[in-house]
Order: structure tokens, then sequence, then C-alpha cells
């Protein structure tokens, strides 16, 4: 069936041909044919992104008479931005109808404006549900010529603890109206909305019970619960294109990784409860506009996101309702695009894959987290690929070419490409090296490989972690990202490193280094590593994307938390400590105007053995 077949209103026609839809989505050729003239109540099986929104909204929009001021339809969502959605949506379709008028109520927003917009003439009303009880309670809206209820995402209301409002609400509308219901599941709550509620409901599916859209695939990791966030740097790295939403289970753990995800250098940001409406406003205006990449989430604040294009949904934790994991992954592969869901899960919870596969009806495979190698291939795949298609302004890059061509006038066209794909490869190749198997079951996601030190100078020698960082840099010549769980005690100091480093650093026992007339001395330590501890927040192994140049950082987060009182830098730390300290010992002239972080005033000398102390370098910092 056609728009044109199916008999809707031609002014929603003509909208539809303007909105480019050309055919009816599954859903939609169900509720055209039966809505338009039948009046019946619908249960709905659907999930956003099945095209719902114009399912109920086309028949209401027919069916309701917009130069006739009452509240004709009525619409219920469980977040604002849902609601704003559906409003904005009904207004795209209606908007040839003359007179029509959709408000939108919600929380969170002045209840008078609201009230004066519903006074100045509604037809459609879109609220959420503890407003709407507001504004009835109020005796401020009027519901009694509501020819049609639509309770959309009903199974999320239910979820939000709407429950009683849900009643109060479809109490006070007229028993002669129509309730059509849509939900992406249908838990008992559900179904018993629908009993007490409706008579004998026509059935419609988007697809089958609960099922997952056929455009996603869904893909599972195990790894150890201490490597998670290292795994999910890892699958982002691995998809140097993703535009994606991170689910977590509490708003606690959202920031956290968020934050994580900002310090290290990715484009992301939170949304969740605890964030003023404004604050998550901002937040979904970035993600909207694509100015970040990735959007961590809790599923409440989530709920209701329509933006198209997500290419992947990351399951940080498995939700707690299994059936939130189609709502979930509902949020990639819409409108028949493909999307990808992810689940990080330990061997623990692997088990509940197989309820979510039979949820779903669709299976997952089982993916191995990518090693450094992977990692390296792809984001190397993706330098060339950008390189090729990069945008050139010839306007401002024109006086600085001849310089940078004249440099470069020997070198073939294959000896250039050579190179700069050596100079980005080798520095993926640092950032990855000695990177651990994180893959639960194989290796031990790096604890082994991670020696703890002990060093004989602490705070008396006027140090802090961050001098003593410095220190151990150009000493050992080893990059900042190297140097994790830096303790700094008064006489004595610990901090961690890749066990490929230790002699680094046990070599130096043998050279006559100083520092402040105090011998270094380094042992390994005996003190029992904390568990997880070298990987859990210290390590900067793999803080890849931080360092990448033209990376994430860019698109950054800078303007973004400045309200929040959070990150406001850009990630720039692993970059400096490579390009600079990475020079070693050797590099010591160059520190010596750098690297001024040292506390006090202090020398440190190192003189070569097999030469008299004379010829001792000594920096004072
Ligand atoms: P929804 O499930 O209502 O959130 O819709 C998902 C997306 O599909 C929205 O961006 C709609 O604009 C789009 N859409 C809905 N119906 C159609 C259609 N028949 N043809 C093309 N796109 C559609």
């Amino acid at each position: 069936m056609t728009f044109q077949e199916s008999g809707l209103d031609s002014r929603l026609l003509q909208a539809i041909v303007e909105l480019g839809y050309e055919n009816p989505t599954p859903i939609q050729e169900q509720t055209l044919a039966k809505l338009l003239t039948e009046q019946t109540d619908v249960v709905g099986l659907a999930q956003t992104g099945t095209g719902k929104t114009a399912a109920f909204g086309l028949p209401m929009l027919h069916i309701i008479d917009s130069e006739e001021k009452t509240i004709q339809g009525l619409v219920l969502s469980p977040t604002r931005e849902l609601g704003v959605q559906i409003s904005k949506d009904l207004e795209k379709f209606g908007k040839h109808m003359r007179g029509l008028k959709v408000v939108a109520v919600y929380g969170g927003s002045s209840i008078d404006k609201q009230i004066k917009d519903i006074r100045a003439g509604a037809n459609i009303v879109v609220a959420t549900p503890g407003r709407l009880v507001d504004l009835i309670e109020r005796r401020a809206i009027d519901l009694s010529n509501v020819k049609i209820a639509v309770l959309d995402e009903a199974d999320e209301m239910l979820n939000m603890g709407f429950k009683e409002d849900l009643d109060f609400i479809l109490d006070k509308t007229p028993k002669t109206k129509n309730t059509w219901l849509f939900s992406a599941t249908m838990p008992q709550e559900v179904a018993r909305i629908s009993k007490n509620y409706m008579n004998s409901p026509l059935e419609l599916s988007a697809g089958k019970k609960n099922e997952g859209a056929d455009t996603i695939e869904h893909k599972y990791y195990v790894v150890q619960a201490r490597n998670r966030y290292l795994a999910l740097k890892r699958v982002v790295d691995h998809n140097p294109d993703i535009f994606g939403i991170i689910f977590c289970r509490t708003r606690a753990e959202t920031q956290e990784v968020a934050d994580n995800l900002i310090k290290d250098g990715y484009s992301a940001d939170a949304l969740h409860g605890d964030l003023s409406q404004s604050q998550r406003d901002f937040v979904m205006k970035r993600f909207r506009s694509r100015t970040l990449q990735m959007l961590v989430a809790t599923d409440v604040a989530a709920r209701g996101i329509d933006v198209n294009d997500i290419t992947h949904v990351i399951n940080y934790n498995l939700p707690e309702e299994t059936e939130n994991y189609t709502h979930r992954s509902g949020r990639t592969g819409r409108a028949g695009k493909k999307g990808v869901s992810i689940a990080i899960v330990t061997s623990r919870d692997a088990g509940r894959i197989k309820d979510i596969e039979r949820i779903i009806n669709k299976k997952f495979t089982k993916q191995e987290v990518p090693n450094g190698k992977d990692v390296c291939e792809r984001q190397l795949l993706h330098l060339v690929t950008k390189l090729h298609t990069a945008a050139v302004n010839e306007k401002e890059i024109e006086e600085f070419l001849p310089k940078a061509m004249a440099e470069l006038a020997d070198l073939s066209k294959e000896e250039l490409i050579k190179r700069i794909v050596a100079e980005e490869f080798n520095r993926f190749l640092a950032y990855y090296q000695n990177s651990p198997d994180l893959n639960d079951g194989k290796g031990d996601g790096g604890n082994s490989r991670t020696t703890r030190f002990f060093l004989n100078l602490g705070e008396m020698d006027g140090l802090n972690r961050n001098s003593l960082k410095d220190l151990l840099m150009e000493v050992a010549g080893v990059e900042a990202r190297m140097l994790f769980n830096i303790e700094v005690k008064n006489s004595f100091a610990f901090f961690e490193t890749e066990t490929a480093l230790n002699d680094k650093f046990l070599s130096q026992n043998n050279e006559e280094v100083y520092f402040n007339d105090r011998k270094l001395s380094f042992e390994v330590s005996q003190k029992k590593q904390r568990e997880g501890g070298s990987y859990g927040g210290g390590n900067r192994s793999e803080r890849f994307s931080g360092g990448k140049s033209g990376g994430y950082s860019g698109g950054g987060y800078k303007g973004g938390s400045s309200d929040r009182g959070g990150y406001k830098g850009g990630y720039k730390g692993d970059r400096g400590g490579k390009s600079e300290g990475g020079s070693g010992f050797a590099g010591r002239k160059k520190y010596s105007d750098g690297g001024s972080s040292f506390a006090g005033k202090k020398s440190y000398e190192k003189s070569d053995r097999s030469e008299s102390t004379s010829t001792s370098s000594k920096f004072s910092y």
C-alpha cells in the first residue's frame, strides 16, 4: 500500500511528500489500513525507529478537526525529550492543516505558559504524565473532547513509575475515546493497562513481540569487571567513526565513564537525571549536531532520544531489566540503516545474553576484544581514508605551502606516503605496545605485566607526584603514560610501570644518579599489587585517543563543561610526554627549559661512571 492508496487526507499527503517519505513503514501500513476508517483501540508493539510517530500521528491528524478549538488528541510520553519530538513531528505532518495547534506540556518548565498555550486553542496536547496530572488537578485543561489518547512507550512510562498517573489520566478522559497504546516490549503491566482501559484492541506489530530490528547486529565481549573501561576504549578506538550511545546503569557510573572518556581525550559527555534540564538540553544539542561523538547515558535519560544515524549502542553493563536491552539497542539501526549493539559483559553475566537472545529473537556473536594490532590497523586505515578525502582549504594554506613543498621536494610520492604512514603508525604502535589481552580467560588483563617499584626518595627530598614523575621520565627515558599509581611518602615513594621497562629503572642502580645529593635506588616492591589498580585509572598506557592529532580532542568538550565546573581543557598529557619525554635523558636540553614542574630549586645529577665526576651533567630546575 502506498500513502496515496491509504486514503489519507490530501493535506497530510502533501506534507509527507515534502518530508521525502516514499512508502509507509510496516507499522504505518497497518495503522493507515485500519485507523482512518475504524474506531478502535490499538495495542502496537513498536520501538522508536520503526516510524511509529507517523503511525499514530497521521491517523490522529486525519481524524481531528483542526479548525475546532478543542483538545481532540492527547499523546502521553515518558519524557520531555520524546514529547517535544512528537509534537514537532505532528506539526510537520500537519503543516498544511489550517489552524492546527499542537502543544507540548512537561515538567521543569513554566506551567503558566503551558496553560496559556493550551487555552489559545490546542487541538492536540502532548504531555508527560506528571505534568498532565498537575494540569488536570488545577482544572487548567479540558479533556472532555478527546477522541484519541495515545500512550507512547507505555512500558517505559510504567518503568518510570507513572502507573498511578496513567490510571488517573485515563479515568479523566471520555469513555468514548479510542486508546492507542504503543510499547517496545509487552511486560505484564502494559498488558494490564490494555485489559483495563481498552475494548478488544487491535493488535499491531512492527515485528515480532519484543523483537529487535533486523538491521541491528548484536555483539558481546567477555572481560573482567576491572577491564570494562579499557575494553570500552578498545572498542571505540577500533571504530574511529563511531557515533554512539553508551548505556550505564547508574547516574554515578554514567558520570564516571563520561569523565574518564573526556579525560582520555574522547568526544563524549554524560546525560542523566542529576543534570539540570538546561544541562541536558545542552548535551543533547551537541550530540544531535554531532559535536559529541559519544553520549554516555542512563536508560531513563536516553529514553525517547530520536537521533538518526547512530552507529553503535554500547551496553557498558547489561540493563537491570533484561527487556530494556530492546530499548537500548533500538537507538541504532533506525529507519532501515545498519547499526551495531554491543554488550560488554563479565563471565558472570554472560549467561544473560541467552535471555536477551530469547527476548529479541536474535543471536549475538561473541567477539574478541580487539588487540593493539587490530586497533592500530583500523586507525591506520582510518587515517589513510581521511587523508584521501580531506577537504583542502587552498586559501588558508597557500601561504605555508611553498615552504613545505620546498622541504619535501626531494621525496617521491611513494616516499612521502611511506613516511606519513610510518609516522602515524609508529605512534599508534607505541601507544598500544604491551597492551594486554582484555578477553577474560586469556591473559590477566595486564596486572602481571606491570611492576611496582620502590624508590628511596620522597617528600623530604622535595618531591611530589608530578615532580617525581618528571624525574622518572628524565632518568629512565620513559613516557609519562608508562608511569602510574605513583605514591610519594615522606622518605620514599612507589610507582608502577610496564614490566617490560623494568631494566630502564633497575639499570640506574649501576649508574651514579643523584637527586639533591641522594643516590637513586630502585627496587622491585614486594608489596602486593592492588587488585586491578594498575589499570584502574592511573595507567595511561591505553590513553590512545587523547594523543591523536586531529583525533577526538578537536571535537572536544571545552565549551560544554563550564557550567558544571568540570573538565575544561583537552587532554594533552600523553602527547606532551611522548614528544618531549620520549627523548629521555638525551633530550635534557629540551627538558631544562620546558620541564619546570619540580617543586623547589632542586638539582638533579647524573654522572657516567666511566667519566670523572667533573663531567657529570647537572641541571637546575
Ligand atoms: P520514529 O519511529 O517515529 O521515531 O521514526 C524514526 C525515523 O524514521 C524518523 O526520523 C522519521 O522521520 C522517519 N520516518 C518515519 N516514517 C518514515 C517513512 N515512511 N519513510 C521514511 N522515513 C520515515
